[in-house]
């Protein structure tokens, strides 16, 4: 008969032990004493019926405490703006500026005066300062939503004119021409898939015309026999032009030189121009709306716009992400191959026994989300046998490459540099 002492339940660690274990204390202090005290008794109850051993309580009831959710990941896929992983990571500014408008904040007051005011003025202030083409700029909760509400002010009882090489599925089963249906406007489909001229443009236009649509089809290309219009001669059909260019460049960027901006759109003539806030712009979620002044107060006027605005904790990331020299999405964008391959030796030496199953290898990041298909950027990644995969991506904090050939590679393009250590650390956490 085993004594007191063997009993492998009196090892069973205690309730104000761990409660008072820093990892603990500080679960209490988000979740409350109460939800993090009964986890801990769980895991002990379950030690003391033998299914988990005592060394195992405080990782049991770690795993019981609800997640934060969505979780923090380290992106190590090489997709700079990856859908799934939430596109354009903020700016430490604009963190800052969503953390400092989380309370009560002047979104809607004039300080000064003491009196209501535009709601977001701040931002669309530097907006506008961004891209002096515009008249008048809007905002909204996404990119979506600004066509959304292009089309519901604009063209709800008339016809949209559109390419049918433009009627694009933008993601997870959305697609566009649904998306405009659904407000009401009537898609008037001019040209075939690979070819559309201003003729076809010319004659479907008539009394009925709300605007010409152009879609720049962000996430796929179309080559061999082809022909678009540009938005500048559609600009000569004497209806408003409405461009969604998707991705949010404000002004050119020589890396990406197929990729429509802003202002280049509006001197083009475009009457308007919808993007996104979280694609190369490196901002929060949002619709941005830029062109003429008219255009943009129907749009801000209509009834809709209340139900899309943007929350002033957006507005406060998009002010933030304005005004600042750069963003994490261009930095990822524009990282130097050399110095992803110093980073990727250097993770690969500091790992020990570890680093003979990693070797640094060239590789290939994507622009990613709806922004620059054909482009390939050249990087560099750490490569290690497949296995690492799962146990890497289910971690703290999950870590998310690209399997290739048999092997787990973690491109360190859109890692910043200050979490190499913690690369480090994850995969040697997975060890043998
Ligand atoms: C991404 C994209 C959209 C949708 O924008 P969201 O911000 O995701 O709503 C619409 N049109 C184009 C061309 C896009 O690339």
């Amino acid at each position: 008969m085993p004594d007191g002492t063997a009993d492998p339940r009196r090892r069973v660690p205690r309730t104000d032990a761990l409660l008072a274990d820093p990892v603990f204390a500080a679960a209490a202090g988000t979740l409350g004493r109460d939800r993090v005290k009964a986890a801990i008794v769980r895991a002990q109850q379950r030690a003391r019926r033998g299914d988990i051993t005592p060394e195992e309580v405080r990782d049991a009831a770690l795993a019981d405490l609800p997640a934060p959710a969505p979780r923090a990941v380290l992106n190590a896929t090489g997709v700079v703006l990856h859908t799934n992983l939430g596109r354009a990571p903020l700016s430490a500014a604009a963190v800052e500026a969503m953390v400092a408008a989380a309370g009560h904040t002047d979104v809607e007051l004039d300080l000064r005066t003491g009196r209501r005011a535009r709601r977001g003025r701040d931002t669309l202030d530097a907006l506008a300062a961004a891209v002096p083409d515009a008249a008048a700029v809007h905002v909204v909760n996404n990119g979506a939503a600004a066509l959304v509400l292009a089309a519901t002010a604009l063209a709800a009882d008339a016809e949209i004119v559109v390419s049918r090489g433009e009627l694009v599925e933008i993601g997870d089963g959305f697609r566009l021409p649904d998306l405009l249906e659904s407000t009401g406007a009537r898609l008037r489909e001019v040209g075939t898939t690979n070819r559309t001229t201003r003729a076809d443009y010319a004659a479907a236009i008539g009394p009925r015309t709300g605007f010409v649509l152009k879609v720049h089809p962000s996430n796929f290309l179309v080559t061999g026999f082809t022909s678009a219009v540009p938005v500048r001669e559609l600009a000569t059909l004497g209806v408003p032009v409405v461009a969604d260019i998707g991705s949010g460049l404000l002004a050119p960027d020589p890396l990406l030189p197929d990729e429509p901006d802003s202002a280049s759109t509006l001197r083009a003539g475009a009457a308007l121009v919808t993007a996104s806030g979280d694609k190369l712009l490196g901002g929060p979620q949002a619709g941005l709306l830029l062109g003429d002044a008219d255009l943009v107060e129907r749009l801000r006027r209509h009834p809709l716009a209340r139900a899309l605005r943007a929350d002033k904790l957006t507005l406060a990331a998009l002010a933030a992400t304005l005004h600042a020299p750069t963003t994490p999405t261009r930095e990822a964008l524009h990282a130097d191959p050399a110095v992803l391959r110093e980073r990727a030796e250097r993770l690969r030496d500091r790992l020990g026994e570890d680093g003979r199953k990693a070797e640094v290898v060239p590789c290939v990041s994507v622009v990613g989300g709806g922004g620059a298909p054909g482009v390939e950027l050249d990087s560099w990644a750490l490569s290690l046998p497949e296995r690492y995969a799962e146990p890497l991506r289910t971690g703290e904090p999950p870590v998310l490459g690209r399997v290739l050939h048999g092997r787990l590679l973690l491109d360190l393009r859109c890692v910043p540099a200050e979490a190499d250590g913690t690369i480090r650390a994850a995969v040697l956490r997975v060890g043998d």
